[in-house]
């Protein structure tokens, strides 16, 4: 036990070995609080003092949670898969799934991601002929996500004004119908979690016995919702709860995040012990100056130093580039440098505000043959195919979902269309069923087509009755004509890849969740909804339950895992990102928005399009608060570097299909000059007061076009456009002979399009491709 503590620092080990009374860690990036965290729950387990099982730990993303299951199973000798270890989400989703009856669900329900949902609202508005001018989809989305996120039912909302009682309304509609389909969202899954502990005092007892250590990470993040629910699996004991965050990384504001929980837990929870981590084992000496001058910035800040023992390393530099092609190519030339010195292409990372912002990067880098994967983007699981496959295996598992039904009635195409569909629709609403129930009353050729689908879904589910989860989704893929569609189109290349994967990842499932020799499917009972009203609150008030409907603590103690390999897959596709699958190779630069780079490090970081409107945002100008937040932003993306930190900005940026002529952001003007070294002229480019004032208080387009803050910068790369010529043949390192049969642009932007003899067709920047005449 002892080597377990080992390489632990005064304060990380008091930190570890703290009794069992509630206590907050508050330090800043780098400084072992995620190790400490980790390290706690191997120690509590290796002294004796609680069983795997006893202890719930919230990680933030499921990447963290599988790392920490990783990292714990190596450090200890036990079965992982028992312990509750996970996002919210997931663990939500587990509870409910071991309650579904108490929590007033089918024992297979789905869970629809934001697109599912979306498209869910759309067909409740269709259904009730809403005006989606005056009640837009995507308003209404938010207004269902967001009084989720405050707890608040459709009944506890304040509908006394007509505009407010027509949301609340559809609120309500949203509800039955997702009810009726036996689905929920992702807000639910949380509230639902929630209410079931709520009013259900038998079970909350089980819990708040059962999770003697509740160890939560990126505190600072949690939403308001998912700390009440901390709470209730807390209880009144006074202890328990290890809290770790940092306050100055909280930036999920826009998603409900709220740090104060921060301060509400110290008092709430009595917390007797507040520990500090102050040294960082991250970062060299010049990337933590960095860090730790712009934060001080801001003015909302529970206070902490942190200091290092490493060199100061390296200097940061900075870049500005004349447009984001130039900035990429930079950003492709340095990377490309930094693999040729022996780094290892994980262990860089380039960092960018918004998704939109990759393209140009990936361009470049794919120009210069470097291998790159975008974490965030669209998950595995998304992908259209993957989409439609599961789809078929919802449908499969469960007649009545209509948004699967939806998605693959006509898909393979089967001659269905909208107007049918429409007559469907109209008949499974008349008689209060499912779409597919609706099926035997509809007549005609319509009818007739219908039926064929009918017969199709009914016959893959009789002929996969019996098999493996993987057998399944392979043969779906078969019978569902979803193979022989993609297999029909030259192009679907991948898609069919992503196909298989899907096969690939069922097998990879079943194995780590010990179902491998199970059947997948079970025969289900049906949905009991006597639960259904308490649960959400729509009908009375006093909500608690009480007496006979009670499971007993035996019954709980036994904890079932009732669910089926199918519904667990599905909930698996529904809440992993699935960054492990499909055409992600693991050794290469690795391309992700600051969110996502949260509690993650690498060797070296590039921080893009730093530039006023994009970093920080444009919508930070209205308000302080929300600069503070992107202020903390940048203080997340520069303490992601261990030993090199690159900083780009470009004057002028096609982003949405416009043209945007940037300033570069503040926060290069809020760094400590000692650190930086500017790779081009550092330029006057600071603002007057006046113009950041005018800045401040609007991001018109008009500033941006405005001459006067234009910035004139030596274009470095300068161009060899005039060797290369269309008809000239040409030689790449890596795609071999060509000839080029098309010139765009000029100076450093030169592209050249080439035909390779065994490469096919290539765009090519001039400026890095390294071309040479043949
Ligand atoms: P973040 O705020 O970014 O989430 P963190 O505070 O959770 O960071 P960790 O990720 O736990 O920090 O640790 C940062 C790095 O420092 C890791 O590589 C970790 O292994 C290392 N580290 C932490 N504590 C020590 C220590 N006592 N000795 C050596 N290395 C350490
Ligand atoms: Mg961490």
């Amino acid at each position: 036990m002892s080597d377990l503590l080992d390489n632990l620092n005064l304060e990380q080990y008091s930190a570890v070995t703290l009794p069992n009374e509630s206590a907050l860690i508050l330090a800043g990036a780098g400084s072992g609080k995620t190790r400490v965290l980790i390290t706690r729950i191997a120690w509590l387990i290796s002294c004796g003092e609680v069983n795997a099982t006893d202890i719930l730990a919230v990680t933030f993303t499921n990447k963290a949670a599988r790392e920490m299951l990783l990292r714990l199973s190596k450090i200890l000798t036990l079965n992982t898969n028992s312990m509750w270890i996970g996002t919210f989400h997931g663990l939500c989703n587990r509870m409910l799934r071991a309650h579904y009856r108490d929590a007033g669900l089918p024992q297979d329900f789905q869970i629809l991601d934001s697109a599912d949902q979306l498209m869910a609202i759309r067909r409740l508005m269709k259904s009730l002929n809403i005006d989606d001018e005056k009640y837009p989809a995507k308003s209404l989305q938010y207004f269902i996500n967001n009084a989720k996120e405050q707890s608040l039912r459709p009944a506890e909302i304040d509908a006394s004004d007509n505009h407010n009682r027509k949301w609340v309304e559809l609120y309500s509609a949203y509800n039955q119908q997702c009810q009726r389909e036996g689905v929920v969202d992702f807000s639910e899954l949380l509230l639902r979690s929630y209410n079931l502990l709520q009013y259900n005092p038998a079970l909350r007892a089980y819990y708040q016995t059962r999770f003697k250590h509740i160890l939560v990470d990126e505190f600072q993040d949690t939403s308001k919702l998912q700390y009440a629910w901390i709470k209730l699996l807390a209880g009144e004991r006074n202890g328990g709860i290890f809290a770790v965050g940092d306050d100055d990384q909280s930036i999920y504001a826009f998603r409900g995040a709220h740090a104060g929980n921060m301060l509400d837990f110290e008092r709430e929870f009595n917390v007797q012990h507040l520990i500090k981590l102050e040294q960082n084992y991250r970062s060299h000496g010049n990337i933590l100056d960095a860090a730790n001058v712009l934060i001080s910035h801001n003015s909302k800040r529970l206070g902490k130093n942190l200091r290092t023992n490493a060199c100061h390393g390296k200097l940061v530099q900075a870049y500005g580039a004349a447009t984001d092609s130039q900035e990429a190519s930079w950003i492709a030339g340095k990377v490309q440098t930094l693999i040729d010195t022996g780094l290892s292409p994980d262990e860089i990372a380039v960092l960018y505000r918004s998704n939109a912002q990759s393209r140009i990067v990936e361009h470049m880098l794919v120009n210069a043959g470097i291998e790159y994967r975008v974490y965030g983007g669209l998950r595995f699981f998304e992908r259209q195919e993957v989409k439609h496959a599961l789809a078929y295996l919802r449908l499969i598992n469960n007649f009545n979902d209509d948004i699967a039904f939806d998605r693959v009635v006509n898909f393979p195409a089967r001659g269905i269309g909208t107007r049918s569909l429409e007559q469907l629709a109209n008949t499974a609403r008349t008689y209060n069923c499912s779409m597919m129930q609706a099926i035997p009353y509809m007549l005609g050729r319509a009818g007739q087509l219908f039926n064929e689908f009918l017969a199709l879904i009914e016959r893959i589910s009789n002929n996969t009755r019996a098999m493996s989860l993987p057998e399944m989704v392979e043969a779906v893929i078969s019978l569902s004509g979803l193979e022989k569609f993609y297999a029909n189109k030259p192009e679907s290349q991948e898609r069919i890849e992503n196909l298989r994967e899907l096969v690939n990842a069922a097998s990879a499932f079943v194995v780590e969740e010990g179902y491998n020799l199970m059947p997948a499917r079970s025969i289900l009972p049906v949905c009991s909804t006597e639960n259904y009203a308490v649960i959400l609150g729509e009908n009375n008030n006093n909500k608690e339950k009480t007496g006979a409907a009670l499971p007993s603590i035996e019954e709980l103690q036994k904890n079932p895992n009732q669910i089926t390999p199918i519904s667990d897959f599905l909930s698996h596709a529904s809440l992993e990102p699935g960054d492990n699958l499909a055409n992600t190779r693991k050794n290469v630069v690795q391309l992700m928005t600051v969110h996502a780079a949260k509690g993650l490090e690498f060797v070296a970081v590039f921080i893009t399009g730093l530039e006023e409107g994009l970093f920080p945002h444009e919508n930070s100008a209205i308000k302080k608060d929300a600069l503070e937040e992107e202020r903390r932003l940048m203080y997340v993306a520069i303490t992601r570097a261990k030993e090199s930190l690159y900083l780009s900005f470009a004057q002028s940026r096609m982003l949405h299909g416009k043209t945007r002529y940037n300033v570069r952001s503040r926060f290069f003007d809020e760094l400590p000059t000692r650190v930086l070294q500017w790779t081009t002229p550092r330029t006057k480019s600071n603002l007057s007061k006046r113009q950041r004032t005018s800045l401040d208080n609007n991001y018109a387009d008009a500033y941006f076009n405005d001459n006067t803050i234009a910035l004139k910068l030596v274009n470095q790369n300068q161009c060899t456009q005039s060797v290369f010529q269309i008809g000239k043949s040409v030689f790449h390192s890596k795609f071999g002979e060509g000839k080029i049969t098309e010139l765009e642009g000029d100076g450093s932007d030169a592209k050249a399009r080439v035909e390779f003899k065994r490469h096919g067709t290539k765009w090519l920047a001039l400026a890095i491709a390294k071309l040479q005449p043949a």
